[in-house]
């Protein structure tokens, strides 16, 4: 049991890429950590040290958010002994491909990963976030949810469902306290970018860059931690002009 007076904040897939600037950033704002991730413990684990270094303490789970049972096992009596200030749904997988090429398996895996995953961990947090009246929900889509991105049809329709989820959320627990936005991040340099043809993409970017994970970071902080807010039911694009 802890008896650390911070507020804690719970990032669904920090173990790397921008989920791991998420979790840094909000450990040097202050917060405790629980991190989760799918299979890469050591990166998560590594982590965990550098938050424990910023001097706040960290937990780290693994479980699949696409498995309800799992996520369930791994989270509910952890966030009913203490309630997170702030959770962070991260995590997501891209299988792209040409829609009429696109599998049964590519298809479902995504929209059950990115999609289904919203319902197992936010369903799972937010009777104890209501009871106590408070709480800051971000949920991370992308700007292929907002615009559409050709190849990317399943995870294109995975993350506008996110965004339609986290606005009819936010109709419904505003009144409790807890604020629910979304970050949509464009192209932001981590592994699941890493083989994109950059020479052909950058020309669609005004800012001719791709993003960094701390930039993304930075604004889920200001969601989670900022005292002066009035931000809600939003989806705020971080994405260098990408879609305007
Ligand atoms: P990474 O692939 O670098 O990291 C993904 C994270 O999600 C890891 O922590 C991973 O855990 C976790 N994860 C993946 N699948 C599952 C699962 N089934 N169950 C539990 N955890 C899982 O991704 P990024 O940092 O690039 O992206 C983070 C989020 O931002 C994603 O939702 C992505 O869709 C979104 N995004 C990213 C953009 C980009 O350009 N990078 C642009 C727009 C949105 P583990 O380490 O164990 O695998």
């Amino acid at each position: 049991m802890s008896g650390s007076k911070n507020k804690l904040a719970l990032i669904i897939g920090g173990s790397r890429g921008i989920g791991r600037a998420i979790v840094l950033r909000l450990a040097q704002e202050g917060f405790d950590i629980w991190l989760t991730c799918l299979s890469h413990m050591d990166a998560a684990k590594k982590v965990q040290e550098e938050v424990e270094k910023i001097g706040r303490e960290c937990k780290v789970f693994a479980f699949d958010i696409a498995d309800h049972a799992a996520v369930k096992r791994a989270l509910e009596s952890q966030v009913d002994a203490r309630v997170p200030d702030a959770v962070v749904y991260n995590a997501g997988i891209i299988k792209d491909n040409l829609f009429v090429f696109m599998t049964k398996e590519e298809w479902d895996s995504v929209v059950h990963t990115n999609l289904d995953g919203f319902y197992n961990v936010i369903h799972t947090v937010i009777f104890p976030m209501l009871r106590e009246k408070k709480g800051r929900i971000v949920i991370i889509s992308s700007t292929s949810g907002e615009i559409g991105q050709a190849g990317q049809v399943n995870y294109s329709a995975s993350k506008a469902g996110l965004i339609g989820a986290a606005k009819a959320l936010a109709r419904e627990v505003a009144r409790k306290n807890i604020w629910v936005n979304v970050v949509a991040p464009g192209i932001i340099d981590t592994q699941m970018t890493k083989d994109l043809p950059k020479e052909k993409i950058l020309p669609m970017i005004p800012v001719q860059r791709f993003g960094t994970a701390e930039e993304v970071a930075s604004i889920v902080a200001f969601l989670c931690a900022e005292k002066h807010m009035y931000i809600h039911g939003q989806v705020i694009g971080v994405n260098g002009g990408l879609a305007i």
